[in-house]
């Protein structure tokens, strides 16, 4: 029997990405959902080749038929009974609540939205904890972490080793970062990505966001989990265990393992997609350090983990609203980080006990964004 997957934000680079494995892969899974913020042209084209029986378009911009509209959309596409496995490849925020929506029906949520799990990891984790859903990671450094730990008990491991590509400003000089332009942090040396998570590679939020995904999916303590810089990402992570053994999973760079993997873990499949990996065509592999004070979005976004209640919603909605800001041309490549250690400064001790009360924290971070843009 097919198992159905609902695609949340099948235009972007993820959704897309998913879309060709999916065509591979359609003796094991049927699209049951497919939902978009604006893209109606490529929406209509993917509707066309895939036959889902429920289509969402956030913000329609012309006549949306008979489909779906509206914010909603997400939640209803993650709810549906035909449904198996939600595939959350929304930017941002705004996916938090289809994730929690599918976690409480009991279904696997494929995270590619790690906004989501940095948001609201705590509810996450309840909302699967009650409906018995389960997530299994897309981004490529969780896919591998999990690869590695295999079914070994958390006991055994000692460390998590996350690598970072080290973005466009890997070797740039700290004088030039200030004011790299929108062009050059677009630049991503290995990845093609969306414009959002291209330009947290460049600031290197990023992985800021990623320890603190992984500090979640895998119940590991911020002391235990360490960012080492790797240009040529071919090593997608290394786990650490207690009797020093490191295992690493490599491959080429490309999101349509990962994306497999989640939909089909713990089992391995045929037609991955993946270029055959030639360790001799791929050497030299390199590692250095990060470079903490150029990159100050890191520390700032691992400062917020460690803090916990709603920093790391803070640090994540100051962060959303200062790459919008950079993007649209008002902020300065430096400014991110400054705008986003203002928001952490003045929105402390806020709480983080409901979903309401965690709207509230990013609603205050972006709105402390949008003030200090506009002075
Ligand atoms: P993208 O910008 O290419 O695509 C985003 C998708 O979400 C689009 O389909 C868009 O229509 C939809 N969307 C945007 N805003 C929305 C909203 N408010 N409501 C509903 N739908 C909305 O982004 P992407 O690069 O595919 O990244 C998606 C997520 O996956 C991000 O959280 C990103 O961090 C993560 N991720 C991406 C990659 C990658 O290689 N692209 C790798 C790892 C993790
Ligand atoms: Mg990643």
């Amino acid at each position: 029997m097919t198992r159905g997957v609902a695609i949340l934000g099948s235009t972007g680079s993820i959704g897309t990405t998913a879309l060709r494995v999916l065509a591979r892969q359609r003796e094991r899974f049927r699209i049951s959902a497919l939902t978009a913020h604006s893209n109606a042209a490529l929406l209509e084209e993917q509707v066309a080749q895939f036959h889902p029986a429920y289509v969402g378009l956030v913000r329609p911009n012309g006549g949306a038929g008979a489909w779906r509209t509206g914010p909603e959309c997400l939640v209803e596409a993650a709810s549906r009974k035909d449904v198996d496995v939600v595939l959350n490849a929304v930017v941002g925020a705004a996916g938090l609540d289809a994730t929690l929506a599918a976690l409480e029906r009991g279904k696997r949520v494929a995270l590619a939205n790690k906004e989501t799990l940095v948001m609201g990891g705590e509810l996450v984790s309840q909302a699967s904890a009650r409906g018995g859903g389960e997530i299994v990671p897309v981004d490529s450094e969780h896919s591998a972490i999990l690869q590695c730990i295999g079914s070994r008990p958390r006991s055994e491991v000692r460390r998590l080793v996350i690598t970072a590509s080290g973005g466009p400003f890997r070797d740039w000089p700290r004088e030039k970062l200030e004011t790299a332009t929108l062009a050059d942090a677009l630049r991503h040396p290995t990845w093609r990505m969306g414009r959002k998570i291209t330009v947290d590679s460049a600031t290197l939020a990023n992985k800021a966001l990623e320890v603190i995904e992984a500090h979640y999916l895998f119940g590991i303590s911020y002391d235990r989990i360490d960012v080492v810089v790797h240009p040529q990402s071919v090593v997608h992570s290394f786990v650490e265990f207690v009797d020093g053994s490191v295992i690493a999973q490599m491959g080429m760079p490309s999101m349509e393992l990962p994306v497999l993997y989640a939909l089909t873990h713990p089992e391995r499949v045929h037609d991955a997609g993946v270029p055959p990996y030639d360790p001799v065509e791929m050497s030299p592999l390199t590692f250095e350090r990060v470079r903490w004070d150029d990159f100050p979005a890191l520390r700032l976004g691992i400062k917020a983990g460690r803090a916990g209640g709603a920093l790391p919603a803070v640090f994540n909605a100051a962060n959303e609203e200062a790459v919008a800001q950079f993007l649209d041309g008002r902020i300065t490549f430096g400014g991110i980080a400054r705008a986003i250690e203002g928001a952490m400064r003045s929105l402390t001790n806020r709480s983080a006990d409901s979903l309401e009360a965690l709207r509230a924290a990013d609603c205050a971070a972006r709105t402390y964004v949008k003030e200090m843009v506009a002075c």
